[in-house]
């Protein structure tokens, strides 16, 4: 059975993933890209912060979603590097996708609202959700500005927003050009 109440906490949990985007960026962060990016590099050191992402989206630590994150850094970054998809992260993403089967229902003033079959439980609902805005990032015609960070030692993933955005944040491509430049000097 169709359960919109339950539906619309997850569709405002999305919202709440966009609005929590990094601030160095002005588009909107796709919910599967700000995801894949709870996990960071700073100074060699990689930290994990899915436990604190989930509790923004009301959700106490659960193992289902570390699995789901990896699949989806793997299919972003076989896309960055424009290789193919590996089988296994596709199975754990469609298999994500499809455990609670959610779809979009346009009211009479114009809005798109969220359902998806009510026996799922709310972390697999955020788990297919998640896992359908992969599915809709890693599509063909969608995933020619996915890019992965060039500054080194950057793990994160972004979208590109203009031609040639070659770093995930104003930081990342200021300590990229201070690298570079060091090492011209170093060579000189
Ligand atoms: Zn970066």
């Amino acid at each position: 059975m169709p359960s919109s109440t339950s539906t619309r906490a997850t569709a405002t949990s999305a919202t709440a993933a966009t609005a929590t985007a990094s601030a160095s960026t002005h588009a909107p962060v796709p919910l599967a890209v700000d995801y894949a990016n709870t996990l960071s590099a700073s100074r060699g050191r990689t930290s994990d912060h899915l436990d604190s992402w989930l509790a923004e989206h009301g959700m106490a630590p659960d193992p289902r979603f570390e699995p789901l994150r990896d699949a989806i850094r793997v299919l972003i970054g076989a896309t960055a590097e424009q290789a193919p998809y590996p089988e296994a992260a596709l199975a754990v993403v469609n298999a994500a996708s499809a455990a609670a089967p959610h779809w979009l229902e346009l009211t009479g003033e114009g809005v798109a609202v969220a359902r998806a079959a009510g026996s799922a439980s709310a972390a697999e609902r955020l788990l297919a959700e998640i896992a359908r805005s992969a599915i809709e990032l890693l599509s063909e015609d969608q995933h020619a500005n996915l890019c992965a960070c060039q500054a080194p030692g950057c793990v994160q993933f972004f979208v590109r927003t203009h031609h040639r955005q070659e770093f995930c944040s104003a930081a990342c491509g200021n300590r990229a050009r201070a690298a570079r430049h060091y090492q011209r000097r170093k060579e000189q």
